[in-house]
């Protein structure tokens, strides 16, 4: 009796916690921030026709760490998913967030897997909407150590884009 009464309540509590941690899944949306919002473009891996690129966000258990994920499905369309939970646990900055934006969105645009073109190319893309200044690559920087990645991913930009200082408007 008195067992049933605390079971019934953990196993509640359980539930909601594997749902909040594990099946939240929001329906299909951009990222938005305030009046900030861009769409990702991309060449279909297949075709080449260039595409927009399908975006959700998701809720899914921050450890180990990501904050955004970019999948190539199999005709050749690509998929962003953010990782709205563990931008909130690790409390991704606005600014931040875009960044993953033009981080995952490179990705798909040049049907790379590499962190360290998606990193560079993202800076690019930034300095090119004037979205880019040092207080957001420290931010970046910042967020990074965070996740125990360093930034630029595995070396400096200068092979794929100027120097994060030239970056710097
Ligand atoms: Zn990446």
């Amino acid at each position: 009796m008195h067992r049933n009464f605390l079971t019934i309540p953990a196993c509640a509590f359980t539930a909601i916690l594997v749902l909040l941690i594990c099946g939240t899944s929001y329906p299909a949306e951009a990222l938005k921030i305030g009046d900030w919002e861009a769409v990702c473009r991309a060449p279909n891996a297949l075709t080449g026709e260039v595409q927009e690129v399908e975006e959700d966000q998701i809720a899914r258990h921050p450890f180990p760490p990501w904050f955004g994920r970019t999948r190539r499905n199999d005709d050749g369309t690509w998929l962003i998913e953010f990782n709205v939970l563990a931008m909130n646990v690790y409390k991704v900055s606005d600014d931040m967030k875009k960044f993953i934006f033009y981080h995952e969105c490179a990705h798909a645009r040049l049907n790379d897997g590499s962190e360290r073109v998606a990193d560079c190319d993202g800076l690019a893309q930034m300095r090119n909407e004037k979205l880019l200044d040092e207080e957001l690559l420290g931010d970046i920087t910042h967020t990074y150590l965070l996740i125990s990645r360093s930034f630029p991913t595995g070396g400096p930009c200068d092979q794929y884009a100027p120097p994060l200082e030239a970056a710097v408007r």
